[in-house]
């Protein structure tokens, strides 16, 4: 049975009985806890760091909301709206919106919980938060989406300010969204060019590079990681990326540019699983497809140099990967995929979505200390690195080049590699290494803030 979730710790226990209704939330909080038992542990100040520990599990406020929104038949339709700010300790709570079915009050708790250590871990001062909805765009119309948009912004703008709360997006909610949500905020307050919201076009305020950042920054990290631990450049790898949305997308792209092998791409119906890795002109199909025509993968079936595969992901392929960068969403890796992984010889898995690989799957992973392993947390914090770049341009009223964005978001993951490898190099792994220096930032901010003694 599992280890980790057989660990004889009290508080654990506690929070299990307390969480148990919002396992994806309990699942974060775990995972956190269980690395931190050394410092829990620390002498003089181990009883401190749990009770920040256990405030930080308190998300500071819920907002929870009615979206009534029209669709094409003139019907009126309701859906449920959140924003949870979870944590404003190093600063506004930042973090984005989810629009998918799957999204409740558990989901968008373990978001906006992870979202905390990683905003902590890019060193800019932004606090935790996460928002979203169970609408789902999937099969609306264009018109409905915007309608949508327009009613969740109705709802959410008077919480928002750009010293408080400043949403972002993420699945289901890319810089179309959040254009229009931005317009609605703007006709709603009369309040222009202010960061309210990132991931705005270049047009109002949006920074170079931001829906390039997570995976440009999933990539940056990962390259540092290969060269570090086996002195491996990333030509020829073969990488697997799961998804086809914004991170899997540029991550891609930055992977064909540095000349590794990009073997998978998949969305929720099927993989493209390209035996020679795909072509940069693939990508800009599949580009095409993705983010203009809202189309699914399998309508490019013929159309791409790889092969489709429906009803698969990447993780259940029997091939020999060296690098595995799940990008779709939370526990897509599961024991089987995790098991086939190490079975044909995995060097990295690097983590381009929150928390993608399940607890018995890292578990998994980590019999195997050869393996690097790169939680979401660090791997894939360039995303919201640059919102808090796009947050400073906004501020000073001027828009930084391309140049120094990419400088500062390779600056800003070498960083956090940095950080973790503290960690490391006294024998704990990356995880450890991510989490224990997100969480000590926040306990000693608290401390000094006179909010846990
Ligand atoms: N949704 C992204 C994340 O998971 C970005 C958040 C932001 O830019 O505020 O980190």
């Amino acid at each position: 049975k599992h280890q980790r979730t057989t660990h004889k710790l009290d508080f654990l226990d506690d929070l299990r009985q307390k969480y148990g209704h919002q396992p994806v939330f309990l699942q974060s909080v775990e995972e956190i806890a269980l690395s931190l038992v050394p410092i829990f542990e620390d002498p003089t100040d181990g009883a401190f760091y749990l009770r920040a520990f256990l405030a930080m599990t308190e998300p500071e406020r819920i907002i929870a909301f009615r979206v009534p929104w029209e669709d094409d038949h003139g019907n009126l339709q309701f859906n449920r709206g959140w924003r949870v700010e979870f944590s404003s300790v190093l600063g506004p709570y930042k973090g984005g919106l989810r629009f998918h079915p799957t999204v409740d009050e558990g989901v968008l708790k373990f978001l906006g919980f992870e979202q905390i250590f990683k905003n902590a871990l890019t060193g800019l001062p932004m606090g935790g938060g996460k928002g979203g909805s169970d609408f789902n765009p999937k099969g609306k119309s264009d018109a409905e989406i915007r309608r949508f948009c327009q009613a969740f912004m109705t709802e959410l703008f008077r919480y928002l300010h750009p010293s408080t709360d400043v949403p972002a997006g993420d699945i289901g909610v890319s810089g179309r969204e959040i254009g229009w949500m931005y317009g609605t905020y703007k006709r709603l307050t009369n309040k222009h060019g202010e960061g309210v919201l990132t991931g705005k076009s270049a047009l109002f305020g949006g920074s170079p590079l931001r829906p390039e950042a997570t995976g440009y920054g999933l990539v940056y990290i990962t390259q540092l990681a290969m060269q570090q631990r086996f002195e491996r450049s990333m030509e020829g790898l073969r990488c697997a990326i799961s998804g086809s949305g914004n991170v899997a997308q540029y991550a891609a792209k930055k992977l064909i540019e540095l000349g590794s092998k990009v073997m998978t791409l998949s969305d929720s119906d099927g993989v493209f699983f390209f035996e020679s890795g795909m072509t940069a002109q693939d990508l800009d199909i599949v580009m095409e497809c993705k983010n203009k025509k809202r189309g699914r993968l399998s309508s490019l079936d013929g159309k791409l140099s790889g092969e489709y595969i429906e009803k698969k992901s990447p993780w259940q392929l029997d091939v020999a990967f060296d690098i595995a960068l799940p990008s779709a969403t939370q526990n897509e890796i599961d024991e089987d995929g995790a098991a086939l992984l190490v079975k044909n010889g995995i060097m990295a898995l690097s983590e381009g979505a929150n928390l993608p690989t399940n607890l018995n799957a890292q578990d998994i992973i980590r019999a195997h200390p050869e393996i690097v392993y790169l939680p979401g947390k660090a791997s894939n914090a360039g995303g919201v690195g640059v919102s808090g770049s796009e947050m400073s341009q906004n501020s000073q009223r001027l828009t930084w080049t391309e140049e120094k964005v990419d400088r500062k978001l390779q600056d800003m993951m070498a960083n956090i590699y940095c950080q973790m490898e503290a960690v490391t190099m006294t024998g704990g792994t990356f995880e450890e290494g991510a989490n224990r220096a997100a969480f000590v930032k926040v306990a000693h901010a608290m401390r000094e803030l006179g909010w846990v003694e």
